[in-house]
């Protein structure tokens, strides 16, 4: 069962679900928008150097993933958390899940509840309209997560943040995280074209050590393949990787009609160390 908790300032009470709000104990109140999710955002939690994605870059995501871009990747990630005996009556919850579809895909393949935060507002809406048996909530996952503590079986980061002691204290005793971090060779032909350079720095060492000592590494593995990309894709790449991206790089791809391109990343399954 997702159990969320008011995000206000020294409350962290419980919050009970009502058609159209969710309140706390103490009387805070929070709407429920038309497509089922909630902001929970903070005034002090609005201020992050992530400002979430914007309405075209969620819309980009969802085109390239009603592609089929992305069902390799969620196979691979169902299959991690079933072999850690994630399944019906656990709980996941993802860490700027963006519109959804990794957690979704996750929850049903093994049968669990979800629970997707993110900091933009457009995604959000997005991915409760879709997916409408999830709990969707508006939060800065940086910051507080407004779920109870010891509450969550597996916490999903997706090419997202890493919040450490938020994620130990939401996760049961010795839950699981996942992350799945940009491999060094993640897109090279699409940044070599329009960046220049096809070398991403190697971030999963980056991930593994900002989760220490609270987490510890069981399960390191690749995930790469290569899509045949149109160009209509390809600028929905460039829209939903690059955040603010220049005149000149859409430019780079003008007149490329296809392209290879390779996606590769690093999943890295990390077990809570009892507290
Ligand atoms: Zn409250």
């Amino acid at each position: 069962m997702i159990r969320l908790i008011c995000p206000v300032k020294a409350c962290g009470a419980p919050l009970g679900r009502e058609p159209r709000a969710l309140r706390c104990g103490a009387g805070h109140s929070f709407d429920v928008a038309r497509s089922g999710y909630a902001n929970l955002l903070q005034p002090q939690d609005r201020k992050s150097t992530n400002p979430g994605d914007t309405r075209e870059a969620v819309a980009a995501r969802r085109r390239l993933l009603s592609r089929g871009i992305g069902d390799g990747l969620a196979a691979a990630i169902g299959a991690m958390l079933a072999a850690r005996g994630i399944g019906p009556g656990a709980v996941i919850m993802d860490a700027g899940c963006g519109e959804g579809f990794h957690l979704a895909d996750a929850c049903a393949r093994l049968g669990a509840a979800g629970c997707g935060i993110d900091i933009s507002t457009p995604a959000i809406d997005l991915a409760a309209k879709r997916y409408r048996k999830l709990t969707w909530i508006v939060a800065n996952a940086d910051r507080a997560i407004p779920l109870a503590n010891g509450s969550v079986d597996a916490v999903l980061s997706i090419t997202g943040r890493i919040n450490r002691d938020e994620f130990a204290r939401v996760l049961k005793p010795e839950g699981v995280a996942l992350l799945a971090v940009a491999a060094a060779d993640d897109l090279a032909e699409l940044r070599d074209a329009v960046l220049g350079e096809s070398t991403e720095k190697d971030r999963a060492q980056g991930a593994i050590e900002s989760l220490a000592p609270r987490f510890r590494l069981e399960e390191r593995a690749r995930h790469a393949e290569t899509l045949d990309l149109d160009h209509a894709a390809l600028e929905d790449l460039l829209a939903s990787t690059y955040r603010g991206q220049r005149r000149s790089q859409k430019d780079a791809l003008a007149g490329v009609e296809r392209m290879r391109v390779t996606s590769s990343r690093e999943l890295l399954l990390l077990r809570a160390e009892r507290k």
